[in-house]
């Protein structure tokens, strides 16, 4: 028999780092929050293996200036949060994005034009500049990307970098978790509870509205308000929700590696390093702590995606994927090398039709979705716990979302953002890159 165990204002299913930025927004507000997580931590979920680069290179242009924005947060870190924590604060290394540049890459012109038009501050860099500034890059084109088994992936150079483009404002986070921890000391200094080991497992309605959430010792939390910011694990929840079936966009779970390689002989990566998006050899790098180069996948065609569930799949760093990354990483840094012992993380995106997130109430009066995050929301959790906030008390005042798009106005930037971009019911965007640059 269940029991009637709290009452809050809004509960919120997932303690990553989207869900703890909803969090920490909401309970400033004034909202009473109940933030549950099946986890023992707060950013034990995708959160804790994100690669937490700060970038500003999308294909759209709300996509772009939802990135600046989000990226104030990282910098305005210790104001924002607003109080101390006991296991320190994250840093932000500002070490710049370097996007390589070749003959008719299109996603690298999108982003030039994109940061000319909304006024985001870049240097273009010819080879020569590369060369001096990046000594250990090797400028030869061996794209499109393959896999190493193809004998396409072993061509010679078949031309060259025709420079870069520096966004001096970008770089990561080093502690992914730890924001996590310091958005819930941020959020329980106004009141947020956080229950972990808390797992939902179903969504209670009554009519058409969502009236709280049944954990799974049976104990229930009534709401007039749910979120759904389960990252991997969203797709489930809208199922349990109902909501599923009435989205026009889906998402699914997509294992993804990530590789730690050391940094080249006589490379200081750690403290010289940059973040690089190469679309010719289909990776991105930044460095890593313990001077080691961080290699993900640029998500080229030819590498299949692998669609998993949550609940169950392979965790283990695989030789195929390792060769694979670290060869491509190869052919950009040459005295990388390829270690015999594979390091690194495996882990899953919560992946949208269109590689786009989902920030919407749905057709279920009340319940929310911060969703779809596609391997490249980390950066905007501020922004987006801001904005999900500026969309529920909208809606619960009455507002007709679906007809008349909510507008934020970011706190740091000013700059508008249109909520309705990231609606339930768009259209698959064609402008989107369909990968993880969103
Ligand atoms: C390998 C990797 C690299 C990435 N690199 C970058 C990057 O460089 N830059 C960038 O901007 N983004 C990056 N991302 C994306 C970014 O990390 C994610 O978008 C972000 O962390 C998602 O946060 P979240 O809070 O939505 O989800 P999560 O952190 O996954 O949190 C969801 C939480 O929901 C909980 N949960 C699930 N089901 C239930 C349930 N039934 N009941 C209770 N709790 C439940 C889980 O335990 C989990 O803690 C990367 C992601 C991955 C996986």
């Amino acid at each position: 028999m269940t029991q009637v165990q709290d009452k809050a204002d809004v509960v919120v299913i997932g303690a990553g780092v989207i869900g703890c930025a909803l969090t920490l927004e909401l309970s400033r507000r004034g909202h009473r929050t109940v933030n549950v997580d099946k986890a023992p931590v707060a950013g034990a979920g995708s959160t804790v293996n994100s690669c937490a680069i700060v970038r500003f290179s999308y294909s759209t242009a709300p996509g772009v200036t939802m990135a600046w924005e989000g990226a104030q947060y990282w910098r305005e870190w210790a104001d924002y949060i607003g109080v101390e924590d006991e296991l320190g604060l994250i840093e932000f290394h500002p070490c710049g994005q370097l996007l390589l540049l070749t003959e008719g890459d299109h996603h690298a012109e999108r982003c030039r034009e994109l940061w000319e038009e909304l006024d985001i501050p870049f240097d273009t860099l010819t080879p020569d500049d590369l060369q001096a500034k990046y000594p250990w890059l090797d400028h030869g084109l061996y794209g499109p990307p393959a896999r190493p088994d193809d004998p396409e992936f072993w061509r010679d150079s078949t031309g060259n970098l025709t420079g870069g483009l520096l966004s001096r404002d970008a770089g990561y986070v080093s502690d992914p978790q730890l924001s996590c921890h310091n958005l819930q000391r941020g959020a329980e200094a106004h009141g947020a509870e956080f229950r972990f080991n808390a797992e939902v497992v179903s969504i209670d309605k009554a009519e058409d509205r969502v009236v709280g959430v049944t954990l799974a010792d049976g104990k229930q939390i009534q709401a007039p308000v749910v979120v759904n910011v389960a990252g991997p694990h969203s797709a489930i929840i809208n199922q349990k929700a109902g909501v599923f079936d009435s989205m026009n966009i889906k998402t699914a779970a997509l294992r993804h590696e990530v590789h730690h390689v050391p940094s080249p002989p006589g490379v200081d990566f750690e403290a010289g390093g940059v973040v690089g998006a190469d679309n010719d050899v289909g990776i991105y790098f930044r460095p890593e702590v313990g001077n080691n180069v961080l290699v993900g996948s640029g998500d080229p065609t030819c590498d299949e995606r692998e669609y998993v569930d949550p609940d169950d799949y392979n965790t283990n760093l695989t030789e195929d994927q390792w060769n694979a990354q670290v060869l491509r990483a190869n052919r950009r840094i040459p005295s990388l090398g390829v270690p015999h012992e594979r390091r690194g993380v495996v882990d899953l995106y919560d992946v949208s039709d269109d590689w786009l997130p989902i920030y919407d109430r749905t057709d279920l009066d009340g319940f929310y979705v911060a969703i779809g995050t596609s391997g490249n929301q980390y950066k905007n959790a501020g922004v987006a716990g801001q904005m999900m906030a500026d969309l529920i008390e909208a809606v619960e005042s009455g507002h007709d979302h679906d007809a008349e798009p909510v507008v934020t106005t970011g706190r740091y930037t000013g700059r508008s953002i249109d909520v309705g971009f990231y609606s339930r019911n768009r259209q698959v965007n064609p402008d989107s890159s369909m990968s993880v640059h969103g």
